[in-house]
């Protein structure tokens, strides 16, 4: 382990352009379950009939019983991980960070360059008039064990602006996530079981211009032969370790 994490530093330190692209993992010790695994949400939760477009406008409810699940350790805080990163990006050693997620705790660690290819819970719009909500201004009626309605209009139809099923991914945000991914010379790749495309081929666009990979990883994936160095670890742990060694260089 310590020659791997002396391995990603050096190849930090030697990057020009070194990027991340992060999922569910770097999350997962701050509270946040992930989709997949034993743990996973989608073991509890249909996927298709929680997060999409088409069952949301007839069945909200099942939208906000999972996302109940998914903040039920609201207040859910960064952990390490997250703070590793942005340390990376403070000292010039990070240049952007690309995530699936969309509980915010990049920004709450204080990175900057954070792209959200699917979205972030910040912003909630109701359907059916112009409302615009924040967030945390519905979690408190969610601890409840109530389900939110829009203060203006009654409906149960309030919408985070996240992607769901059915809908496409933010163009603008998907074309600077490409360019970045391309533009890298090094990609960390944490915390993805990389099985959802689009987001999975962002790291195979930085392989094709040349630029080396490094997953790091709970366990090893399915794609080991696209890496130029695996860690399998917890990213709250190994994270620092490695932003400690590049930082001290
Ligand atoms: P995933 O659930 O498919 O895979 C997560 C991966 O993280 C797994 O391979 C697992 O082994 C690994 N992992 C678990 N704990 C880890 C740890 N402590 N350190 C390092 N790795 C760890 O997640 P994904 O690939 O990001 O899934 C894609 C979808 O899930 C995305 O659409 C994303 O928006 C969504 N999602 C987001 C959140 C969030 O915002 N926190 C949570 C769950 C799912
Ligand atoms: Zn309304």
């Amino acid at each position: 382990m310590k020659e791997k994490i002396k391995k990603a530093a050096q190849l930090i330190n030697s990057a020009n352009y070194p990027v991340a692209f992060t999922g569910a993992g770097i999350s997962a010790e701050s509270g946040v379950p992930t989709f997949r695994g034993p743990d996973g949400l989608w073991n509890k939760h249909d996927p298709q009939e929680a997060v999409s477009l088409s069952s949301f406008r007839n069945q909200p409810k099942k939208f906000w019983q999972f996302a109940r699940d998914l903040i039920i350790s609201s207040g859910a805080s960064p952990n390490p991980g997250h703070r590793a990163l942005a340390r990376l990006e403070k000292q010039g050693k990070l240049k952007s960070i690309i995530t699936q997620n969309i509980d915010m705790l990049h920004q709450e660690a204080g990175s900057e360059k954070v792209l959200e290819i699917h979205g972030s819970l910040q912003k909630v719009d109701c359907q059916d008039c112009s409302q615009v909500y924040l967030w945390q201004e519905l979690t408190a009626t969610l601890k409840k064990d109530k389900l939110p309605r829009c203060d203006n209009c009654g409906s149960l139809r309030l919408k985070p602006r996240i992607v769901f099923f059915g809908e496409r991914l933010p163009e603008d945000i998907l074309q600077k996530s490409w360019a970045e991914a391309k533009r890298a010379d090094l990609m960390l790749v944490i915390g993805s079981s990389l099985e959802v495309y689009p987001a999975a081929g962002i790291p195979e666009l930085t392989r094709q211009n040349s630029g080396k990979l490094i997953y790091l990883n709970a366990d090893r994936g399915s794609r080991t032969q696209l890496f130029d160095l695996i860690i399998t670890g917890k990213a709250g742990k190994v994270l620092p370790k490695i932003a400690d060694r590049v930082i001290q260089k």
